[in-house]
C-alpha cells in the first residue's frame, strides 16, 4: 500500500469519519488517523460523541428514564409494579454494547467506501506529512494532498477539582459509575450537567447542580429556560445558580465542596463529584511548530468560513474550530470540506444548526432567541402554543412546555423556534426546514399536520405568530 494518500483526516470523530467517509465517495483516496480505544484497549472509531458522548448518554438517558417511569408515570396510567431493581452491570452493559455496535459500525463503513485507518496519535509535519505515532511508540509517516485537522475537544478541568476518575469524574466517568451515587454534585448546569444529572436523579441520587451564572440555561431561549427549570426542579433536581465552587476536597469515600453564591459561602459533602463547566479545542501534539496553522486565544484551530486554516491543502472541521460544539455541525463541516476538495459547492447553514438537549421535557431550538431579535433591533412577533392544549401530550401524560415561534415582523420570515415538550427533539426538524427554505409562520401555518400528534403544537404556534390560533385565546 502506498503511504501517499489524496486525503488524510486526523480524528474520527463525527467530524472526522463523515469527511473522510464522504472524500472516499468522492473517489479520493483517503485515511483517517485516530488515537481512541475502546474499553478493550482496540481501536474505537467515532470520537467524543460515539464512545463517551451524544451516544452513550442517550443510551443512559433512555435506560434512566424507562426505570424513572414505573414510579413517576406508570400509576397515572393505573399500573403499579412493585420490587423494580436495576441491575448496574446490565444497565452500563447494554448502553457499552450500543457504544460498541456504533464504533464497529463506522469501522464497517470505512472498509465499504475503502478508507483506511490508522490506530494511533497523528502529528501534522510541514508539507502535509503525518506522523502516526502508535501505542507501543512506534512511528510512520504518511502524506496527502490535503489533512483534515478534526482532533475535537476535551473537558475543562477546573485547577481545584482535578479529575481522578474515582470522586471527582468528567462525562466518561459519570457515564461509567459502578453503582448509582448517593449524592452527586455537578458543577455546571449547561448540557452536560442537565443530561447526566438527570440521568442518576432518576436512578435515586440526590442531585445538587451548582452553575456560576446568575441565569439558568442562559444560552436558550429564557421562556424555555425558565420553564424547564421549573420542571428539573419539581423533579428533585437541586439547582444552585450564581454558585461558584471554590475548593473540592476529596475525603475518603466523599468530596467536601465549598461554594460561593450571593449569600456568602456555603458546604456540600457529595460522593462523587461530576464536573460539567465545558470543553475545549484538544490540539495537544497534533502540529509540529512549523506548520504555519494558528490557534485563537481559546486554543481552537482558526479557520475560514470554509474551514481551511490558511495552509496550502489544510482544514480543521468539528469541536477543534470556531461554532458550536455539536456532533451535527462537525459533520456538516466534514461533508463541506470534502465536497470543496472534490471541487464542488460544499455548505453549512451555521443559522440554521439546531441545538437539542435530551432531559425530561426535552429542549431543542433553532434560530435567534427572542433577547437577540431585540438587542440586534430586528422587529419580530411571536406566537406561542403550550403542550397542555395538545391531546396527544396529554394522552401520553407529557403536556408540560410549549413551542415558542419568532417571525419577522415585516415579512413573516422565521427567525427563530424554541420548544420545550414532549418529543421536541424530532419537532424542530420541521422548523429547521421552514428556516432552510426561508419559510414563514404562515407557510407551517398553512400545512396540514396530523391529528393528533405533537406536531399540531408546531401548527399551532405558526398559526400563533397571526393570531388565530384555533385551540387557545389569542
Ligand atoms: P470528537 O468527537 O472529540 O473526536 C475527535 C477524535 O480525534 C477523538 O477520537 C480523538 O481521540 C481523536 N484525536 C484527537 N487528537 C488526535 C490526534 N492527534 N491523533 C489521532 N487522533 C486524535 N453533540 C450533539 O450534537 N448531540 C448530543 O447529544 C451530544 N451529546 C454529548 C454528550 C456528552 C456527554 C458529550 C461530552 C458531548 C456531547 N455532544 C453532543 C458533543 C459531541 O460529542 C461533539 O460535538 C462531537 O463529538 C465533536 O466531534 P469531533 O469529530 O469534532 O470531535
Ligand atoms: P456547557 O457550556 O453546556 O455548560 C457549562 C456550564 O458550566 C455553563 O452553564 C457555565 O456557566 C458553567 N460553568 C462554567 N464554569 C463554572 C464554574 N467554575 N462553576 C460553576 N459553573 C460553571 O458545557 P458542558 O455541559 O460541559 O458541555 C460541553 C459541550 O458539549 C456543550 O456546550 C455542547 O456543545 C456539547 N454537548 C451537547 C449535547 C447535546 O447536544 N445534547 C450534550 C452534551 C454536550
Amino acid at each position: 500500500m502506498s503511504d501517499k494518500f489524496d486525503v488524510i483526516v486526523i480524528g474520527a470523530g463525527p467530524a472526522g469519519y463523515v469527511a473522510a467517509i464522504r472524500a472516499a465517495q468522492l473517489g479520493l483516496k483517503t485515511a483517517c488517523v485516530d488515537a481512541f480505544a475502546g474499553k478493550d484497549g482496540k481501536q474505537a472509531l467515532g470520537g467524543t460523541c460515539l464512545n463517551v458522548g451524544c451516544i452513550p448518554s442517550k443510551a443512559l438517558l433512555d435506560s434512566s428514564r424507562q426505570y424513572w417511569n414505573i414510579a413517576h408515570n406508570f400509576p397515572v396510567h393505573g399500573i403499579s409494579v412493585e420490587g423494580a431493581k436495576v441491575d448496574m452491570a446490565a444497565f452500563i452493559g447494554r448502553k457499552d454494547k450500543i457504544v460498541k455496535q456504533f464504533t464497529g459500525g463506522i469501522g464497517q463503513l470505512f472498509k465499504a467506501n475503502k478508507v483506511t485507518p490508522f490506530f494511533g496519535t497523528g502529528k501534522l509535519l510541514k508539507g502535509n506529512q503525518v506522523e502516526i505515532t502508535a501505542a507501543d511508540g512506534s512511528k510512520q509517516t504518511i502524506s496527502a494532498t490535503n489533512v483534515i485537522l478534526a482532533s475535537g475537544s476535551v473537558p475543562i478541568e477546573l485547577p481545584f477539582a482535578k479529575f481522578d476518575g474515582k470522586h471527582i469524574v468528567d462525562n466518561a466517568g459519570a457515564l461509567d459509575f459502578t453503582e448509582v451515587p448517593k449524592r452527586l454534585g455537578v458543577i455546571g448546569a449547561g448540557v452536560i450537567g442537565l443530561e447526566l444529572g438527570s440521568v442518576w436523579k432518576r436512578m435515586g441520587a440526590e442531585v445538587t447542580i451548582l452553575e456560576a451564572l446568575p441565569d439558568f440555561l442562559a444560552v436558550a431561549d429564557a421562556d424555555v429556560a425558565k420553564i424547564a427549570k421549573k420542571e428539573f426542579e419539581k423533579q428533585g433536581l437541586a439547582i444552585k445558580l450564581g454558585a461558584k465552587l471554590t475548593k473540592a476536597e476529596v475525603r475518603k469515600n466523599e468530596v467536601a465542596l465549598t461554594y460561593e453564591d450571593k449569600d456568602g459561602a456555603h458546604e456540600l459533602v457529595v460522593d462523587k463529584l461530576l464536573v460539567a463547566v465545558g470543553r475545549r479545542a484538544y490540539t495537544t501534539g497534533l502540529l509540529a511548530d512549523d506548520t504555519g496553522v494558528k490557534l485563537d486565544e481559546r486554543g481552537r484551530i482558526v479557520v475560514d468560513e470554509h474551514c481551511h486554516t490558511g495552509v496550502d491543502g489544510v482544514w480543521a472541521i468539528g469541536d477543534a474550530v470556531r461554532g458550536p460544539m455539536l456532533a451535527h455541525k462537525g459533520s456538516e463541516e466534514g461533508v463541506a470540506v470534502a465536497e470543496w476538495i472534490a471541487g464542488k459547492a460544499g455548505h453549512v447553514n451555521f443559522d440554521t444548526i439546531p441545538w437539542v438537549i435530551y432531559t425530561e421535557p426535552e429542549i431543542a431550538w433553532a434560530g435567534k432567541t427572542e433577547k437577540q431579535l431585540k438587542d440586534e433591533g430586528v422587529p419580530y412577533k411571536v406566537g406561542t402554543f403550550p403542550f397542555a392544549a395538545i391531546g396527544r401530550a396529554v394522552a401520553m401524560n407529557e403536556a408540560v412546555g410549549q413551542v415558542k415561534m419568532l417571525a419577522h415582523a415585516e415579512t413573516d420570515r422565521i427567525l427563530g423556534v424554541h420548544m420545550v415538550g414532549p418529543g421536541v427533539s424530532e419537532l424542530i426538524a420541521e422548523c429547521v426546514v421552514a428556516m432552510e427554505f426561508k419559510g414563514s409562520s404562515e407557510d407551517l401555518a398553512r400545512i396540514v399536520h396530523a391529528h393528533p400528534t405533537l406536531s399540531e403544537a408546531v401548527h399551532e404556534a405558526a398559526l400563533s405568530v397571526d393570531k388565530r390560533a384555533i385551540h387557545k385565546g389569542n
